[in-house]
């Protein structure tokens, strides 16, 4: 066998944070198996990716906006480790792929063998830490995040622990859908985070994950499903996706204050109240604020969207005046949202499988690239073009 491989990477020596962009083609060690140079391995298995999907931080990597932090910090604790430097992270953790090795520990624990085609939860957590045995190991104190903290799957070949393997049946989701459960999992939770059966539900910011819950939310029971969103190409197929009806947000002017307009026509679209959840996906101040302007007295608003520094809330008195709980979801709770995850996309009634294919993978045209013609140039204005691209192995 090899002794590397081809793998997608940012490399701190060559590529300085502040001055570049993109990730780069490169020949990296092989990931290997081997339980006597390393006990841990034992509960380790070698996946090779078949299909990775390309994240919203993969894009913030990329683009040199997120993660800089993670990835340089977590450089340097590997190159302490190894006594020599670490200069290169893999990147990319949306993957769907087969164990083409097992460590005897992850077979015999944990049932994995080697051709099972398997995703993964893209956080490793310890598993000893007060939020691990608690049960809340999505909030890990000591976690490592697959392709920011920890080499990655744009890549021949992956080694991950055997507990974030998740095992996918093929025969009921196709491989292509397979690899975007982690992100569709985010979705998930949002949805799951409160009730949304019989509620109203009002959608802020329709990107990725929030196209997802579009789908999600008809599917878990809401009776109306506003979406916004300014772009005209994810606002259609947020319709597709089974929105009632999309809007468009305004501009705001300061970039913090919401938008009284929007305000008012999801008022009138609600019998005068205001919907009773609502999700805010885009990480926007502004959207923060609309959200909170949109929903009910009492209503929930879950903050899913990511954005680093400050925030402003308007009129923070009306959050308490008016009851609002607001709720933050990050990751997947391990492992009930994926089991949810499953059932949704293994069950065709409805038909969210289908719909994610054919809305946001668009049947595979134009969105997935092969790894063995990725060229930074076109790759940067496939994933400017697509909600979600995908490489091909
Ligand atoms: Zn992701
Ligand atoms: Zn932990």
């Amino acid at each position: 066998m090899a002794e590397t491989m081809q793998a997608l990477v940012y490399d701190r020596e060559l590529d300085p944070w502040e001055t570049s962009r993109g990730l780069r083609k490169a020949e990296v060690p092989r990931a290997t198996l081997d339980e006597r140079a390393d006990y841990h391995d034992r509960s380790r298995v070698l996946v090779k990716p078949r299909f990775v999907g390309f994240c919203g931080s993969d894009r913030g990597i990329w683009f040199r906006r997120a993660f800089k932090d993670m990835i340089l910090g977590s450089l340097d604790k590997e190159s302490r480790e190894q006594r020599g430097p670490k200069l290169r992270r893999v990147i990319g953790h949306e993957l769907f792929g087969e164990i083409i090795a097992v460590g005897s520990e992850a077979k015999r624990s944990y049932g994995l063998d080697v051709g099972d085609w398997v995703t993964a939860e893209s956080h490793i957590y310890c598993g000893v830490c007060y939020q691990c045995r608690v049960g809340d190991a999505h909030v890990c104190a000591d976690d490592l995040i697959i392709g920011i903290s920890y080499d990655g799957a744009f890549a021949e070949a992956v080694k991950l622990p055997a507990q974030v393997i998740w095992r996918t049946d093929v025969d009921k989701i196709r491989p292509e859908v397979a690899a975007v459960q982690e992100p569709f999992g985010n979705a998930v939770h949002a949805c799951t985070k409160v009730n949304l059966r019989g509620k109203r539900v009002a959608i802020v910011g329709c990107g990725t994950i929030g196209l997802f819950a579009v789908a999600i939310a008809r599917a878990l029971g809401a009776t109306q499903v506003i979406g916004v969103e300014p772009v005209a190409s994810h606002a259609e197929m947020a319709r597709r996706l089974g929105a009632d009806v999309v809007l468009s947000p305004g501009d705001s002017p300061d970039g913090y204050s919401h938008d009284p307009d929007l305000a008012a026509r999801i008022r009138q679209l609600t019998d005068g109240v205001g919907v009773d959840v609502v999700l805010e996906m885009s990480g926007l101040n502004s959207s923060v604020n609309n959200a909170i302007h949109c929903v009910r007295r009492g209503g929930d608003v879950i903050l899913f969207g990511l954005k680093s520094g400050d925030a402003i809330i308007e009129s923070f008195d009306r959050v308490i005046v008016d009851g609002i709980a607001m709720h933050s979801v990050i990751g997947r709770r391990i492992p009930e949202t994926w089991h949810i995850t499953r059932h949704l996309l293994e069950s065709r009634e409805p038909n969210i499988h289908d719909l994610v294919w054919e809305v946001i993978l668009a049947r595979g045209e134009g969105p997935i690239v092969d790894f063995g013609d990725f060229e930074p140039g076109s790759f940067e204005t496939t994933i400017q073009t697509y909600p979600k691209v995908i490489l091909r192995f």
